[in-house]
């Protein structure tokens, strides 16, 4: 199934299915062909379990290059490594007309798409995610890499030309990866409705259903609206603003953990159990919150907030987390499952919440 993404400066596919990298070989083989020179980035992991992948949608191409493998992980986003994939397409000779694929999780595609948006001002490249977090980064074309003083703060907008996600490659996702990229998907059901979140709690009531019952489906609909928002406007405030449920304290969490004790989904799960409890005080939200709480525990989720971090802490990082504006934390709450919408909210108030999550 193909969603196409149309953005002012491009049009592109997305396609999205098991086993798509297999059924749609020729289709890349012959878009691939259409190059100069052919590059993969991977990392180190990704290349230990698909290595074969590569080499099949590369057969019988004589402008592929050698893979480039980036250490696994935020690793790969550091000024060290784009100079040394750069100077591999110089002395590997890609040009203006060459073409580079981003095969692996986010954080190769934000490296690998930043190369391509910065060699020779820019050249194609196409997004072969395979992570769950990774149908969220691989549209919307923001790239980047990371600065010892923060993350993602050199980058730049650089639409793919295509992304083929194959939701096969999932399988092999580490337990703790695979819990992190589905809290997204839970975030999908809370904010769009009903019934979607009562699908994803009964078609995943275990870790090991979340290996064996295809997520293609619930996938494509996180792009969908993604590609609508793109669509629109990047700086729109409304849907997209919705995206960020759970993301307010669930930043401020990561943050507080130095972007390692958690990772981003395990942090978005507690940011979203806050903003459901601060839903529950401002909006007046009925749900049944406990149930869904013991179905996130069951899955291996720890809603908890440690008790060395403080509501100080956290409260002085969201007031800088970037989407604050004029020193007031602006939440993403909902009415009810299904309607979100942005609120303003008093210290005293989050303080009074925070208690709770203890
Ligand atoms: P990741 O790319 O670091 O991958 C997570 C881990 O899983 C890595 O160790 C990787 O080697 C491994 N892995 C990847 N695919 C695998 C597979 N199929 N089987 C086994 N192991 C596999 O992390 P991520 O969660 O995919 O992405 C996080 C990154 O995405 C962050 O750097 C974040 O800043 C970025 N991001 C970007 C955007 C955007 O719009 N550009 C949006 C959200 C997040
Ligand atoms: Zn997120």
């Amino acid at each position: 199934v193909a969603i196409e993404v149309n953005t002012a400066t491009a049009n592109y596919p997305v396609l999205v299915g098991k086993n798509c990298l297999n059924t749609e070989e020729a289709t890349i083989k012959a878009q691939l062909s259409g190059y100069s020179k052919v590059l993969f980035i991977t990392d180190e992991n990704v290349a230990a379990h698909y290595a074969h992948v590569m080499v099949t949608l590369t057969e019988g191409l004589d402008q592929t290059v050698p893979v480039y493998i980036t250490p696994a992980g935020e690793a790969a986003k550091t000024f060290s490594v784009y100079e040394k994939v750069m100077t591999h397409l110089i002395q590997q000779g890609l040009d203006r007309k060459s073409v580079i694929v981003a095969f692996g999780g986010g954080a190769v595609g934000d490296l690998a798409g930043f190369v391509a948006a910065s060699f020779m001002r820019g050249i194609d490249f196409i997004q072969m995610p395979t992570t769950i977090l990774a149908h969220d980064s691989a549209v919307g074309g923001k790239t980047a890499i990371n600065h010892p003083l923060g993350k993602n703060l050199v980058g730049a907008f650089h639409q793919p030309v295509a992304v083929y996600y194959d939701t096969a490659l999932l399988e092999t996702l580490p337990e703790r990866q695979m819990r992190s990229g589905f809290a997204e998907l839970i975030k999908h059901g809370l904010i769009a409705d009903n019934v979607l979140l009562e699908k994803v709690m009964t078609q995943y009531p275990t870790m090991a259903s979340l290996y064996k019952n295809d997520m293609t489906t619930y996938l494509e609909e996180g792009i969908q609206i993604k590609a609508n928002i793109v669509a629109v406007d990047e700086k729109e405030q409304g849907i997209r603003a919705y995206l960020n449920f759970g993301h307010t304290f669930g930043h401020a969490i990561e943050a507080a953990g130095n972007f390692s004790r958690w990772f981003h989904g395990e942090a978005i799960m507690v940011g979203m159990k806050f903003a459901l409890l601060l839903s529950e005080e401002v909006t007046g939200l009925q749900f049944e919150r406990e149930r869904w709480e013991s179905w996130s525990k069951t899955l291996g989720y720890d809603l908890s907030v440690p008790d060395d971090l403080t509501f100080e802490e956290l409260f002085t990082s969201m007031l800088h987390d970037k989407k604050t504006t004029y020193q007031a934390i602006h939440f993403v709450l909902l009415n009810k499952i299904g309607e979100p919408s942005i609120h303003v909210v008093e210290k005293e108030i989050l303080q009074r919440v925070f208690e709770k999550m203890k």
